[in-house]
C-alpha cells in the first residue's frame, strides 16, 4: 500500500511539474520577458479575435502605435542598459493607464502597440493622452545618470472608422509617421490625415 502510494504522488508530481513547464513556455512565448507586455507572437490572434467580434456585434476597435522619440539619444548617451530600464518604465506606464481597457504589446524594440475594443476614435484619442502625458510626467534614472525626461509619438487609427480589418495596425502606422513628420511628442489620429 504504501509503494503504491508513493508511486501515485510521484505520478502526481510529474504531471504537476509538466503543467508547470507548459505554462512556463507558453509565459515565453506569449510575453516579452523585458517589459512583460505582450509580444508580437500573440498580436495575430488578439486581433483577429476582436475584429472578428467587432464585426459581430458592430462596436468599434482601435490601435495606437506608440513609439519613443529619439530613443538613439538615450542609448548614446546612457548606455544600452539605460535604455532597457526606459523602454520598461514607458512600458509599465502604458500598461498601468490601460490597465483592462485594452490589450498592450511589445511590438518592436522601442515600439508598443495598444489594442482597444469597443473603443471608438474619440475614446482612443483620450487614451493616448493619457499615455502621452503619463510618460511625460516620469522621471528617469538609471543608477547614477540622470536621464530625465522622454517623450513618445502616438498613430491613433479606428475599425471600421478609418480603416478595414486588415489594414488598421497599417493605418495607426501611417499616423505614427505623420506625428513624427510634425515634429514628434504628439498623437495624431488618422482621422486627422
Ligand atoms: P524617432 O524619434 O524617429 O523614433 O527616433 P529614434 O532614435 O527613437 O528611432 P531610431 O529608429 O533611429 O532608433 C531606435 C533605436 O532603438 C535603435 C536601436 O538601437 C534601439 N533599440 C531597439 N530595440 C532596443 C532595445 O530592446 N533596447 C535598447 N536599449 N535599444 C533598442
Ligand atoms: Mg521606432
Ligand atoms: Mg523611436
Amino acid at each position: 500500500v504504501y509503494l503504491a502510494m508513493v508511486g501515485e504522488g510521484t505520478e502526481q508530481a510529474g504531471f504537476q511539474l509538466a503543467e508547470r513547464l507548459r505554462d512556463a513556455l507558453l509565459e515565453k512565448a506569449l510575453f516579452d520577458p523585458l517589459t512583460n507586455l505582450r509580444n508580437r507572437h500573440h498580436l495575430d490572434d488578439a486581433l483577429r479575435t476582436q475584429l472578428g467580434q467587432a464585426q459581430h456585434t458592430g462596436q468599434p476597435v482601435s490601435c495606437l502605435m506608440i513609439d519613443i522619440d529619439h530613443f538613439k539619444n538615450i542609448n548614446d548617451r546612457f548606455g544600452h542598459e539605460a535604455g532597457d530600464s526606459v523602454i520598461k518604465s514607458i512600458a509599465a506606464t502604458i500598461q498601468r493607464v490601460v490597465h483592462d481597457s485594452g490589450m498592450a504589446f511589445r511590438y518592436g524594440g522601442e515600439e508598443f502597440l495598444v489594442l482597444l475594443a469597443n473603443t471608438d476614435e474619440q475614446a482612443a484619442n483620450r487614451l493616448a493622452t493619457d499615455i502621452h502625458n503619463g510618460v511625460r510626467e516620469l522621471s528617469l534614472r538609471f543608477g547614477l545618470s540622470e536621464i530625465g525626461h522622454v517623450d513618445v509619438s502616438i498613430g491613433v487609427a479606428s475599425y471600421p472608422q478609418h480603416a478595414q480589418s486588415d489594414n488598421l495596425l497599417r493605418a495607426a502606422d501611417v499616423a505614427l509617421y505623420r506625428a513624427k513628420e510634425l515634429g514628434r511628442s504628439r498623437i495624431v489620429s488618422f482621422g486627422m490625415l
